[in-house]
């Protein structure tokens, strides 16, 4: 743990923290766009920062619109607008992420770090069911997995959500540059083989920031 992550007092995960999420989410997507789909355009179709970039202003628009109770509802709520607003892959992807999440925070106005944890475990999980996918392939599971387990490693010893998401801040930036060596063996990069060797995953760069944000609606210091 660093100082100043200690020296940060832990936010009740309730409503405003999950806005707070989706408002930094959809900032940082937006000044990042153009590097997630000049990442795409090495070894995908050029549309990430595109796709990413529709899906969470539509998302932050809805949730504006229509006011939730819960840190359940507004993460279902996102998940279902990126399903129906993101052409690509990673819309379904991190749609049914964000729906599996929601659903496993139930209704409750308040959640602790440990049930966030596990509702994000839970997410990620139905990503790889649905994509058919595992950690190595080269795609956003090598940022989300070793982000949800850092978590847990911080949580089990005693750390508190900031700490928690700090360092699960860390381990996603480290699982996106870990990508850069593989071999894509999912989605559009898996068509170049031998030639996706060599670039960073698009959907582990995203998925990268959205774990920041996290760390920041927390109030971490930004990295
Ligand atoms: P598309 O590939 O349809 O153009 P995007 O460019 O928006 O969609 O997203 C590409 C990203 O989606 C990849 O970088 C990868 O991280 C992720 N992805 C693609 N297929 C899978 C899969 N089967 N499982 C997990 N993630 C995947
Ligand atoms: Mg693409």
């Amino acid at each position: 743990m660093n100082a100043s992550a200690s020296s940060t007092p832990d936010p009740v995960i309730d409503t405003e923290f999950v806005r707070r999420w989706l408002s930094l989410a959809t900032s940082a997507i937006e000044h990042k766009s153009g590097w997630l789909t000049e990442l795409d355009s090495a070894i995908g179709d050029a549309d990430h920062g595109i796709n990413m970039h529709r899906g969470f202003t539509a998302a932050s628009a809805a949730v504006e619109k229509e006011p939730s109770d819960t840190p359940g509802e507004i993460l279902t709520h996102v998940g279902r607008q990126l399903i129906s607003s993101v052409g690509g892959a990673a819309g379904p992807l991190y749609g049914t992420l964000l729906r599996r999440a929601g659903k496993a925070l139930g209704d409750q106005p308040t959640v602790s770090a440990e049930e966030l944890r596990v509702a994000l475990r839970s997410g990620i999980d139905a990503v790889a069911q649905l994509g058919r996918s595992e950690r190595g392939d080269k795609t956003m599971l090598d940022s989300l997995y070793p982000a949800v387990e850092a978590m847990g490693l911080a949580l089990g010893s005693g750390s508190g959500l900031v700490a928690a998401l700090t360092a699960a801040r860390t381990a996603a930036d480290e699982g996106a540059a870990a990508t850069v060596p593989m071999l894509a063996r999912k989605g559009r990069a898996s068509y170049l083989g031998e030639r996706s060797i060599g670039h960073q995953d698009p959907g582990a760069t995203s998925a990268a920031l959205l774990i920041a944000a996290f760390a920041e609606a927390a109030g971490a210091d930004t990295a």
